[in-house]
């Protein structure tokens, strides 16, 4: 961290910015300048809390040379990390993973049925919410209890590993007993004590990124999870808000390889929410693998006209299967 100190800085003033970083535990180096002082701060490992600095008298700018996010940063472990979620490999050097099924478990012929049918087509993971964060409370809210047992089902049924969204701290070790990976959704990433329960476990958590969220904000709420001893998190990119209305959300895809270089954690694209719009979904699945995502997220669902959420964002059976067989054929390309 360097301390940028006003021009009219006086000698005390300088000497207090010195002995707040002392009493921190760092060492402080001025650095006298032309016009200004710059205090350097030393003997730190990683990100410095600048609370107490940054409003000190004198003090004009605090910049920070360390990011506020360590463990899942790549400087720090440089590594790739290998995710397992019930055998299935998601990470660097693997085949791009395929996670599909419902926005949410509707009922159980139509969970049942796409968990087959996505299987057959090539899936790795059957999603599918049971408690769904609705952005109204007028709308279908999930089947909750009853769509876990439905998903737990399904899982006997196809064999697939589960990933559904857990909204609450006070859930996690329920939605645990039927999620293989448990989803954290766009609405939750910042919801802290959520993130400190997942931290606690060592279920694999699929991260996705905050519809308004920096990167940086993203891979600090990684880092909650991590910190907390779950070092098994996967992220995923969903696309972010922006002034465009003609999309759901905008594909922020420069983030695929982005996080790879910034982060050694895996990092999956969803397609679905990031686009809205059925024909738009299998063009960005594919855009995603190119990028260099580890894997992606994918609506589907037998009847989207008839969808109680994400209709209009959903492929159809028929429809997931061709994607499959383009993604069957890139995969080659890509040397999976
Ligand atoms: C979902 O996956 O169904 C979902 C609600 O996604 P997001 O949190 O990205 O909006
Ligand atoms: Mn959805």
């Amino acid at each position: 961290m360097l301390i940028v100190m006003s021009y009219i800085a006086t000698q005390a003033e300088i000497e207090n910015v010195v002995k707040a970083v002392q009493d921190m535990g760092y060492r402080a180096e001025p650095i006298p300048g032309g016009e200004r002082t710059a205090i350097g701060v030393l003997g730190n490992e990683g990100y410095v809390d600048d609370t107490v600095i940054r409003d000190l008298p004198g003090v004009q700018e605090v910049i920070h040379v360390s990011k506020p996010y360590k463990l899942c940063s790549r400087a720090f472990h440089p590594p790739s990390s290998v995710i397992d979620v019930c055998g299935v490999k998601i990470g660097e050097g693997y085949r791009p993973i395929v996670a599909a099924g419902p926005c949410a478990v509707e009922g159980e012929e139509q969970i049942i049925k796409t968990a087959l049918a996505v299987k057959a087509a090539g899936a790795d993971l059957l999603r599918g919410g049971a408690f769904k964060p609705r952005t109204g409370p007028h709308t279908f809210q999930g089947l909750r209890e009853e769509g876990l047992r439905l998903l737990a089902l399904a899982r006997a049924e196809s064999g697939l590993p589960i990933v559904t969204e857990v909204m609450s701290p006070e859930h996690v070790e329920h939605v645990s007993q039927c999620a293989d990976l448990l989803q954290v959704g766009a609405r939750n990433m910042q919801n802290f004590d959520l993130l400190k329960e997942l931290g606690r476990g060592r279920k694999p958590v699929l991260l996705k990124r905050g519809m308004s969220a920096t990167i940086e904000e993203f891979l600090s709420a990684a880092e909650y999870i991590l910190i907390g001893g779950n070092p098994n998190v996967i992220l995923c990119e969903r696309g972010i808000r922006t002034f465009e209305t003609a999309t759901r959300n905008t594909l922020d895809l420069s983030v695929v390889p982005l996080i790879r270089e910034l982060s050694h954690l895996p990092i999956m694209v969803d397609p679905s929410h990031a686009t809205g719009k059925r024909s738009l979904v299998p063009p960005m699945a594919k855009a995603a693998l190119v990028a260099g995502a580890q894997g992606i997220l994918v609506e589907v669902h037998p009847e989207p006209e008839k969808a109680l959420s994400d209709g209009p964002q959903s492929l159809t059976l028929q429809g997931f299967a061709t994607l499959m067989s383009d993604i069957n054929k890139l995969n080659v390309f890509l040397g999976f």
